[in-house]
């Protein structure tokens, strides 16, 4: 395809001491430049071994990786180790939870922005150092010419966030990867590295896999939504369509665990009973069976035993007929 992000049969496994673990399991999607993907399941679910494989991240010693990346025309699974690292912090850049990870204890704020920029574009250190300097501005940290000089224990932990954005960027990076980038945040900050990032991406036009847990926050960021279950996506579509007509049981079940503003008896926390199956024996037929409530509608032993497929483009891997689907979630799911 021509997507600027191409994602084809996606496998990736670990080899573990008790044996191996299916990471992620026949992944497919597309990304284009300018939009947002947001990535959502728990933890477990494969969301961010996928992004660190399109990073080159793993020991090749104890994954194993079959299937096909294309980023921009160019192979990532076959790719050399240096030619992902040219990409890296070039063309991919990636921003975490935790900016500590990012970030270096021992060298200025200003200095760890400035390297990747003379890293990738040759520029001398006094252009890189004006550059860090303008990016610090950019992601609305005050005084940027001072602040450059502090060290990252120096700044607050939004701050570090910020900076950890402006290192990420500073090279117009084509594609953003933000694993969880504003989970340790309080609200109010939040929401302001939220809008940074949609600003930023405004004006840099990056396509962004956005990766979370919290389907609110990808409701704000995303155009598009995939949603990921035991190393599975089992629900794919536009954000609208997502969040106004999910059509898997799972996504229900990450719908009715939302915070609900418009409820007299404020939060109602309804989260998907059970724990997501280890990956090391995954469960035969749909993934999701042993958490579903649903298996009755579908009858027999099919979702024990059949793998539903998800259908490319916009739809959820499940075995319920699309009435039955809205039948449930009209009648069920959605009036809590
Ligand atoms: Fe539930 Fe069956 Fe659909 Fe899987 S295929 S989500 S077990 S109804
Ligand atoms: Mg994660």
């Amino acid at each position: 395809t021509g997507a600027f992000l191409s994602v084809r049969d996606l496998h990736v496994s670990f080899r573990t001491e008790d044996g191996a673990v299916g990471a992620v399991n026949g992944l497919s999607f597309d990304l284009d430049r300018g939009r947002t993907l947001g990535i959502v399941g728990e933890s477990g679910s494969g969301k961010s071994v996928t992004n660190l494989t399109i990073l080159g991240l793993h020991n090749p010693m104890f994954t194993t990786i079959d299937g096909e990346i294309v980023l921009d025309g160019q192979e990532l699974v076959t790719a050399r180790e240096s030619e992902l690292e040219k990409l890296r912090g070039n063309k991919v850049a990636m921003i975490f939870q935790d900016p500590l990870t990012a970030l270096s204890p021992y060298y200025t704020v200003g200095r760890q922005i400035a390297e990747p920029f003379m890293k990738h574009t040759g520029a001398s250190k006094k252009a890189a150092w004006e550059r860090a300097v303008e990016m610090l501005g950019k992601v609305g940290i005050p005084n940027p010419k001072e602040r450059a000089k502090d060290y990252p224990h120096q700044f607050s932990g939004g701050m570090r966030q910020r900076a950890m954005i402006a290192m990420a960027l500073v090279c117009d990076p084509d594609l953003l990867i933000a694993d969880e980038p504003t989970t340790a945040l309080d609200v109010t900050v939040q929401a302001q590295i939220l809008d940074l990032l949609k600003d930023l991406q405004q004006e840099f036009g990056s396509a962004i896999i956005f990766i979370t847990h919290d389907l609110g926050v990808i409701a704000d960021m995303a155009d598009d939504i995939m949603v990921m279950y035991a190393g599975e996506a089992v629900e794919r579509g536009t954000v609208e369509e997502v969040l106004r007509s999910p059509q898997h049981p799972y996504t229900w079940g990450l719908l009715n665990s939302m915070p609900r503003l418009d409820s007299d008896l404020g939060t109602q926390l309804a989260p998907i009973p059970g724990a997501p199956p280890s990956l090391l024996n995954p469960p035969s037929g749909c993934r999701f069976h042993p958490r579903c409530t649903f298996q009755r509608e579908v009858g027999g032993t099919r979702c024990v035993d059949v793998s539903p497929l998800l259908p490319p483009g916009r739809g959820g891997a499940c075995h319920l007929t699309a009435e039955q689907k809205q039948t449930i979630f009209i009648e069920q799911i959605k009036p809590r």
